[in-house]
């Protein structure tokens, strides 16, 4: 079963360039981390990213301090100077996940056109499915600063909202790979590897 799934980590091969997508307390980090050593490429998290930024002090970490802590969106122009930044490094060459980026339409716009710009595509949505009771005991679980209850439900408020529509653009565009994240760790990752591999 692992054969066709396994995709080889060396030859920057096609079919690396991933998002992944799903409400807030989904897994989507933990399952970014594992399977970008899998694939070899890069996990990109816009939230660790911007939460850097935070606990450096610098200049996007006060911008965006007050908006990471109430469970609302950091606007789509400055997620568009952070992703286009991180998506030049060198190790990105090859592929990448994204976990946490595109959450608006027009940020689906954006990161489409940096691809293109740049001769490349996007090869396959990863839609992390998990039911919202789940979802919501996870996130008060983790115990993470913007993790407090009300932040928490107005994060997946805001998932519906501004996020949602992603899975019908991505669907249309036969980018869209479904998988049941309310199931063991490995086992996410299992189907993940597959769901990569029939798309290859
Ligand atoms: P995350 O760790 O992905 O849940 O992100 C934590 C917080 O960072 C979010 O609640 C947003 O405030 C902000 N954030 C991360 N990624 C984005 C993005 N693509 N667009 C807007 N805000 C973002």
């Amino acid at each position: 079963m692992a054969d066709a799934a396994e995709p080889h980590r060396s030859g920057g091969a096609a079919g690396a360039n991933i998002v992944l997508l799903g409400p807030p307390g989904a897994g989507k980090g933990t399952q970014a981390v594992v399977l970008a050593s899998r694939l070899g490429v890069p996990a990109i998290s816009t939230g660790d990213m911007l939460r850097e930024a935070v606990a450096q002090g610098n200049p996007l970490g006060r911008k965006v301090q007050g908006i990471m802590a109430s469970g609302a969106l950091v606007d789509d122009g400055t997620m568009a100077e952070v992703v286009r930044e991180r998506l030049r490094h060198d190790d990105a060459r090859h592929g990448f996940l994204l976990d946490g980026y595109p959450r608006t339409l027009p940020q689906a716009e954006t990161l489409s056109g940096v691809l293109t710009s740049a001769a490349k595509k996007l090869d396959a949505v990863l839609l992390v499915e998990v039911p919202v009771d789940e979802l919501v005991r996870r996130s008060l679980l983790r115990g993470r600063a913007d993790d407090a209850e009300d932040v928490v439900r107005e994060r997946q408020r805001v998932y519906r909202e501004k996020t949602e529509p992603l899975i019908g653009y991505y669907e249309r565009l036969g980018l869209l790979r479904r998988i049941d994240g309310n199931r063991a760790i490995d086992e996410v990752t299992g189907q993940m590897l597959a769901a990569l591999g029939a798309s290859a």
